[in-house]
């Protein structure tokens, strides 16, 4: 028996045709040398939880190498079960290193598991995070119902004003964190301001209590910004959205320095957020592949109607990083910039409709958005972005309800925003559909 074991490393083949078919047709054929994914054009996926290990010692190696990143070395990992770690995540994290510029990358089930790994090892009881006060709804949730049952405080300042930092900085601050573009207004933080100032402050700190910079990079895809090339620690995305940008996968990633790698796995093999196989292996398939056809698209369409509708006399104000009447245009054109060096301004578009007041401009809101939900045939009325198709919603009350009406101001959201995710159809149509729909208010 230990000699057959033993032969299925590959030196004897079993033979299989001692075995009764209804146990050939569990195994198949147990070992192939076809089975060889690196000559194959497409990845296979790999769909199994655990793995074989020849010997109990290579089970022992496999243990130790685990979230031990220097014990590693070049070597191929030794597999051993789905939740440490498996080839389609790993060629997953591969390529998404590669892309944003960083030494590694960890993904999780989805955005917000990124958001907990990179949090997770980088606070404990009793640290502060400072953010910027407008932020991705659940991210806000997070911080608001659970962080402080872990007594770790989160300080929500304008960061488009880097200088604020200060004004909420203490010696238990230890991560500054936000989006640019801000999920929904789409304000900008000046990425290199805010590593100046942390740098400053990291000189008289010792080691292990240096503050870190997390960008939440979801909004412009790894297409059309990289944060760690201006001076971001970590990158979290949503895989889920413009980087899966089919809307068929959940996914998250935190890309980052080598030194943090092992903590993240550690981290996402005891929570357990882990992205299940099938989706590494479609982002990897599908997503990255056809990234930066999607984008260029996307960004040549989002203009042309950012354009439309800043001209349109219902619209009070348009927020889109390529218009020069927005406010954050030039700081925009420094940090958005696509892998050939073009001024990449993204796919979402955040604009507001007039009205005598807040109440009506609300309602002017409500009633275009319930207008296209039945009329449009080129905006679909949903979450998420960074899609096939584009999508609108009304943060207020969808994305951002967390956020209750008297705060909204507070976290730079107006009562009557529309956000729009702008997808892969021909502009023309979405124009069309835009301008008709517009009429009916
Ligand atoms: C959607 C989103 C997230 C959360 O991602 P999930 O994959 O839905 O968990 C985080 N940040 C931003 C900016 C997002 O838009």
């Amino acid at each position: 028996m230990s000699e057959e074991i033993k032969s299925k490393s590959g030196e004897k083949k079993i033979d299989e045709s001692k075995y009764s078919m209804d146990t050939r047709l569990i195994y198949g054929k147990n070992v192939s040398d076809h089975w060889d994914y690196q000559h194959h054009v497409t990845a296979p996926i790999s769909s199994s939880t655990t793995f074989r290990l020849d010997s109990v010692d290579r089970g022992a190696e496999g243990f130790m190498q685990f979230a031990n990143t220097k014990a590693l070395g070049d070597e191929a990992p030794i597999f051993i079960y789905d939740r440490l770690g498996e080839p389609n995540k790993d060629l997953l994290e591969e390529n998404l290193a590669y892309i944003e510029k960083g030494e590694m990358a960890v993904t999780f089930t989805s955005g917000m598991g990124a958001i907990s790994g990179v949090l997770g090892i980088l606070t404990k009881t009793g640290d502060e995070i400072i953010s910027h006060h407008t932020l991705y709804g659940c991210t806000i949730s997070l911080f608001k119902n659970w962080y402080t049952r872990y007594n770790i405080a989160v300080r929500n300042v304008d960061l488009t004003n880097p200088e604020n930092i200060y004004n909420v900085l203490n010696k238990n601050s230890k991560v500054i964190y936000f989006e640019t573009p801000a999920n929904p207004n789409l304000d900008i933080i000046d990425i290199a301001a805010i590593r100046k100032i942390v740098d400053e402050i990291n000189k008289d700190r010792s080691e292990e209590d240096k503050i870190t910079i997390v960008v939440d990079n979801t909004f412009s895809t790894s297409f059309c910004q990289r944060p760690i090339e201006q001076g971001a620690d970590f990158v979290v995305h949503s895989l889920t959205k413009g980087m899966g940008g089919f809307g068929t996968d959940m996914g998250g990633a935190v890309i980052g320095k080598k030194i943090y790698r092992d903590a993240l796995l550690l981290f996402r093999k005891d929570f357990g957020a882990v992205l299940n196989t099938r989706s590494a292996w479609s982002i990897l398939t599908y997503g990255l592949p056809s990234l930066a056809l999607r984008q260029k698209h996307i960004v040549r369409s989002a203009m042309r109607v950012a354009e439309f509708l800043d001209s349109h006399p219902k619209v009070e104000f348009v927020n889109y990083p390529g218009l020069e009447s927005f406010k954050y245009h030039e700081l925009a054109k420094k940090q958005m910039i696509d892998f050939n060096g073009n001024f990449a301004p993204g796919g979402l578009i955040y604009f507001v409709l007039k009205g005598i007041n807040a109440a009506e401009s609300k309602e002017n809101g409500k009633k275009l958005m319930n207008y296209i939900a039945d009329n449009a045939y080129t905006m679909t009325l949903a979450v998420s972005l960074g899609h096939t198709r584009t999508l609108i919603e009304h943060p207020a009350s969808m994305t951002h309800s967390v956020v209750p009406a008297e705060k909204l101001v507070e976290r730079g959201i107006d009562s009557g925003g529309v956000r729009i995710s702008i997808g892969l159809e021909n502009t023309d149509d979405i124009l069309l559909d835009l301008d008709r729909s517009l009429e009916e208010i």
